[in-house]
């Protein structure tokens, strides 16, 4: 997957219907992003063209561009862009959020996210997850399961 990132010199109503979209929250690290601040403002809104050789062949998906801050968008470079799983939640082995999320939103299906070393701690990221990912891909219903598996928690997400 590779993700074309960095639109300039995008005109001011773009970026407002986008952000009106994503309720001004940045898609990549979940912060707010301030409307008034300046575009050119490391924290000032951009906008992340998610492109993929696979979605321009499937024209089909909405919303290919998401709000994101302008160094989270352009600090990525070309690499993928990544989601990051909270700190503060107890995950071994935990799936890449973004690829899992649109393989998700695409076939559906289920997919397992992370191993926990408690029920709780599994039932507190599934939470967490499916509450994120739904911003990932608005319009996908998405939920969790937890599942035992030797001895931990297995964390499977589906769609
Ligand atoms: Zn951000």
């Amino acid at each position: 997957m590779s993700l074309v990132v960095g639109h300039y010199g995008l005109s001011v109503s773009t970026i407002e219907e986008i952000g009106e979209a994503d309720g001004w929250r940045c898609w990549l690290c979940d912060e707010p992003v301030d409307p008034t601040m300046s575009v050119n403002d490391p924290r000032g809104a951009s906008i992340d063209a998610r492109s993929t050789r696979k979605k321009a062949k499937k024209k089909a998906r909405s919303l290919p561009e998401r709000l994101a801050h302008r160094d989270c968008n352009t600090g990525k470079g070309n690499t993928e862009a990544v989601v990051q799983w909270p700190e503060h939640l107890f995950v071994v082995d935990p799936a890449v959020i973004i690829q899992s999320a649109e393989r998700l939103a695409t076939k559906g299906g289920r997919e397992a996210m992370a191993r926990c070393p408690t029920s709780e701690d599994a039932n507190l990221a599934g939470a967490w997850l499916v509450d994120r990912v739904s911003r990932l891909e608005p319009g996908v219903q998405f939920a969790f399961r937890v599942e035992p598996a030797g001895g931990q928690f297995l964390l499977v997400l589906s769609a």
